[in-house]
């Protein structure tokens, strides 16, 4: 078990850099090929050991080697970040196909979390593979007839998102839902189900709320992220099927 979660911190780790990497690229239209990871600063292009996700860091402290211009914690947050998410995946369900959901999800909430603070763009080049990846798993769980159903329940989910922009818009006068929102909840309905995937949207614009406030309050901002909070709200109810029911049980006795 702890080799296993080590192993899993790590690779997660190398996924982790490639999502900053492609977060911050694709929402600034930049190839994610060329040019290879430099230093921002002075241009430097990085050795392979430079590229070690957060040894590299360490052993660098925290500096570039040439210009010694202080690097960016965003990449070595992500990386431990995304490693803590992929062990914790395994630590809680070992080798499943659930782990593997889980997998995806950790890897979109990353990069969400990145283009969306940061750019206020959900990349479709990251939403659209978790999707058909997420379809893929749940053949192996429930074959064509898991998927049929779960393609409704996240049709259904997308339709209310959907409508909630379309008369926020209206009432606004302003974008309220990004479209990445809307996107990303096909794929909440697709893993939650309906009735879930409406606790979902509460749970996200719950999360959501103390921010919306206070950087209404600081920065004036029209438009604020959604997506980190849906993506956090999908991820929780996702995490802990078994703890919900439960409180769903007492409250409601679904
Ligand atoms: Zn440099």
């Amino acid at each position: 078990m702890v080799i296993m979660l080590l192993l899993l911190f790590i690779v997660g780790t190398f996924f982790g850099s490639f999502y900053a990497c492609i977060a911050n690229r694709l929402s600034k239209n930049e190839s994610i090929i060329k040019p290879g990871s430099h230093c921002e600063n002075c241009n430097h292009r990085l050795t392979w050991y430079e590229l070690i996700p957060v040894f590299s860091f360490i052993i660098q402290g925290g500096k570039c080697r040439k210009c010694k211009i202080k690097l960016s914690y965003e990449y070595l947050v992500t990386e431990v970040v995304t490693g803590i998410l992929f062990a914790f995946s395994f630590y809680i369900y070992e080798f499943s196909y659930q782990t593997l959901i889980m997998i995806i999800l950790s890897s979109l909430m990353v990069t969400v979390f990145i283009s969306d603070f940061k750019y206020l763009i959900i990349l479709d080049e990251v939403l659209i593979p978790s999707i058909i990846l997420s379809i893929v798993v749940l053949y192996f769980i429930g074959g064509f007839e898991l998927i049929l159903s779960s393609l409704i329940r996240g049709v259904v989910l997308f339709i209310v998102l959907l409508i909630i922009k379309l008369l926020g818009d209206k009432v606004f006068k302003q974008e309220s839902l990004g479209w990445g929102d809307v996107k990303l909840s096909f794929l909440a309905g697709l893993l939650l189900g309906f009735k879930l995937g409406l606790v979902y949207l509460f749970l996200g614009a719950l999360i959501a709320l103390p921010y919306g406030i206070i950087s209404k309050h600081f920065k004036k901002e029209a438009l604020m992220p959604f997506g980190p909070f849906l993506m956090i709200s999908l991820y929780v109810i996702y995490t802990i099927p078994s703890w919900f029911n439960m409180i769903l049980q007492v409250l409601i006795g679904v």
